[in-house]
């Protein structure tokens, strides 16, 4: 009976030790997580050549509710805005005012250049998700412009060059590239989703990724 009651204790005591190592690791994991990815928001200048404009809507506006949060997903977006003029600039400004209503994103892309309008460790509503969504407190919203006249190829590689700099810089893998579709269901962004190449965006990106971490070593 007594030697029972031993062999119980020690299996307690191993399970202990193995408990203790796996709470270390994770521990130690976080702490590496931490080192590497900056918990601050970034406001890049250039991202891959791409010039990017930082126009922060104000503290307090609809559009920038100002909730810090962590960066876990990159959220792709068009704007759905095909008037000519309907370009990054165009976007950028009307977020700098405040926006149109709660919606707010981070970046806007057209063809030439990028427009930051909310810092990227704060919360915006753009996945359509709602307060407690992934999407919106989670991601950082990037729009790409199809305005009439626009090139949007050159979009297209533009905003993959910015999701790939973002990739590089808060340490996110292609499996956190989203489609504003994955957190409401929402046909967005419409003509990559219609035209079925959200996989060659994503494999862009990455590669994009690669560059940026190159000219970092
Ligand atoms: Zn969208």
């Amino acid at each position: 009976m007594a030697q029972k009651r031993r062999r119980k204790r020690r299996k307690r005591r191993g399970c202990g030790l193995l408990l203790g190592l796996m709470v270390m690791a994770g521990v130690a994991f976080g702490a590496w997580r931490l080192l590497k990815a900056p918990t601050e928001g970034l406001y890049p200048e250039d991202v891959l050549g791409v010039p990017v404009y930082t126009q922060l809507a104000p503290e307090g506006a609809q559009n920038r509710p100002g909730t810090k949060r962590e960066i876990r997903y990159i959220v792709i977006h068009e704007t759905g805005n095909t008037a000519a003029g309907a370009d990054a600039a165009a976007h950028g400004q009307l977020e700098a005012k405040g926006g149109e209503g709660t919606t707010g994103w981070h970046y806007t892309v057209d063809d030439t250049e990028v427009w930051h309008s909310i810092p990227d460790d704060e919360v915006a509503y753009h996945a359509g998700d709602g307060a407690e969504g992934d999407g919106n407190l989670h991601g950082i919203g990037v729009e790409l412009c199809v305005n009439a006249g626009g090139d949007f190829e050159k979009t297209f590689d533009n905003a993959a060059r910015l999701t790939g700099w973002l990739m590089n810089a808060y340490d996110l893998s292609a499996d956190q590239v989203k489609e504003h579709y994955d957190f409401s269901g929402k046909n967005c962004p419409q003509t990559i989703r219609e035209n079925g190449r959200m996989e060659e965006f994503v494999a862009l990106a990455e590669q994009y990724a690669q560059q940026a971490k190159a000219q970092e070593d």
